[in-house]
């Protein structure tokens, strides 16, 4: 059975492989950043691989016959990690990338959590980005709310709420968090997704501001689950080993 390698951690990645799993020898890669990551179809290895040099050598000590990188669109070091091992490697690679949300003339778009950071307006602020790199807020003088699926650690706002919870959400219940917080501007990163999206149509129905931040550059790809498999299945048979 051809092994086909997915770089997980998005909903996309589990969906994919569900959809090839039976057909092909699936391993999905975890990060390891999540606690208690919800089941997966297929074989699941968790921890970074050490780098390009450590991934070219797991590729080639699992006979990976194709990657697909499903791993979320903010993951850039892990993509450009991918990028370069299956270069080297010869692996056939596909980036798997969920369209961004769309747009909307009235958020305020940023480059960066940096700038993110300096682009809020208000005092009650919703932060959506990721438990990590909350010390890039840990200057600001507003009252956020946070909300993760673990537990955050490190430099942190003075004045914090931290709301544990995973998606998906409904668009009734974030126009309820907004409102209890009394929130002004939501920071969300332009991850894509239904999972995610209500809370820019909540913020949009409550008339609370949104900071979004931009995605960071990366290779082109596919944009859904039904063209990756496609992909997979288009690629393998044909694929001629370097090793
Ligand atoms: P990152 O900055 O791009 O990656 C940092 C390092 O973590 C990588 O160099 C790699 O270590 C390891 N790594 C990342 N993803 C991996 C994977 N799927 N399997 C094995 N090792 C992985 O990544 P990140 O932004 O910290 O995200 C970590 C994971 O969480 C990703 O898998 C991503 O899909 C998921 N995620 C990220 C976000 C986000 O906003 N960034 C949001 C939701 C989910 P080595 O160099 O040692 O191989």
């Amino acid at each position: 059975m051809p092994v086909v390698l997915i770089l997980g951690g998005t909903t996309e990645a589990r969906e994919l492989a569900g959809e090839l799993v039976g057909e092909f020898r699936v391993i999905t890669s975890l990060a390891g950043r999540v606690r208690a990551p919800a089941p997966l179809p297929g074989e699941v290895r968790i921890g970074g691989f050490g780098g390009v040099e450590g991934l070219v050598a797991w590729l080639r000590d699992e006979q990976i016959d194709a990657i697909v990188d499903a791993t979320h669109p903010f993951a850039a070091q892990m993509t450009a990690h991918a990028v370069a091992a299956a270069e080297r490697a010869g692996v056939p690679y596909l980036r798997l990338d969920r369209p961004g949300f769309p747009p909307d003339p009235a958020w305020t778009v940023v480059a960066s959590l940096e700038e993110a950071a300096a682009a809020l307006t208000g005092d009650r602020v919703f932060l959506t980005t990721g438990r990590q790199n909350l010390r890039v807020f840990a200057e600001c003088p507003q009252w956020f709310l946070v909300r993760a699926v673990d537990p955050p650690s490190g430099p942190a706002p003075a004045r914090m709420q931290v709301l544990l919870d995973r998606g998906p959400f409904t668009v009734d219940g974030e126009r309820a968090l907004l409102r209890e917080h009394r929130i002004d501007v939501l920071v969300t990163k332009d991850s894509g997704g239904s999972a995610t999206e209500a809370k820019l149509e909540a913020a949009r129905a409550e008339g609370v501001a949104v900071v979004l931040v931009a995605r960071p550059p990366g290779p082109s790809g596919v944009p859904t689950v039904a063209e990756a498999a496609r992909w997979v299945r288009a690629t393998t048979p044909s694929r001629t080993k370097l090793w």
